[in-house]
């Protein structure tokens, strides 16, 4: 069994990360370790972001940790909310907030070309305070006008992945895990692992 600590508070992506990765692994979080530090995410890209919380947290863990760091991009938004996805209607907002932030960002973009975007995520593994791999995943798609679905969390409710009719918020976990951002940022770590199998 491979032992991985996820750098995160989030269990919405920790339940992801768990499902996608399967068994073989057992999975915890920052919910369980709170002696591992959440720092302060001031990177300006996903990568910054996400290799220091790997860090942070595998200076204090012993073991192999995973950071994800992820969010949404709006082409018509100039690439926001980005990084700051988890905090786009300000400090301590909620998902909702952030959701709500967004459709007045875009009221003014009715066409569905015009709400272009794409989920975001990087992988960092680390270990003794050393990246070990990175690893990315992406997923185009659109904007809707109004939520769509209650499944998911973040901008889920919001989002038509390419090729489908529905939101990641009405579209089953499974299909969303099949081609999400943190889904193929996932298959790309798996891929590494069985190209390196030692986990000592
Ligand atoms: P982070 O914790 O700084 O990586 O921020 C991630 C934020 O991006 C989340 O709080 C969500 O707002 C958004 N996000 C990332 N991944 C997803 C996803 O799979 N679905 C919906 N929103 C997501």
């Amino acid at each position: 069994m491979r032992r991985l600590l996820i750098a995160t508070k989030n269990a919405h992506k920790t339940h992801e990360i768990r499902a996608v990765l399967g068994g073989g692994f057992e999975v915890h979080d920052l919910c369980t370790h709170p002696e591992v530090p959440s720092p302060e995410e001031t990177g300006k890209t996903f990568a910054e972001n996400a290799a220091i919380k790997a860090l942070a947290a595998s200076e204090v863990f012993d073991g192999w940790v995973l950071a994800d760091d992820s969010g949404l991009c709006v082409d018509s938004l100039g690439g926001a909310p980005g990084v700051i996805s988890a905090r786009y209607a300000g400090e301590g907002a909620s998902d909702s907030d952030n959701r709500r932030r967004l459709l007045q960002q875009l009221t003014s973009f009715s066409e569905w070309q015009q709400r272009r975007a794409r989920f975001q995520c990087v992988l960092i593994l680390a270990k003794a305070g050393q990246v070990r791999g990175i690893f990315q995943g992406a997923v185009e798609g659109f904007i809707l006008a109004s939520e769509q679905g209650e499944g998911g969390f973040g901008y889920d409710s919001l989002f038509v992945p390419d090729g489908h009719s529905d939101s990641f918020g009405v579209l089953p976990a499974e299909v969303k895990n099949s081609m999400s951002h943190r889904g193929r940022a996932l298959q790309a770590f798996k891929q590494w692992l069985s190209a390196s199998p030692e986990w000592d």
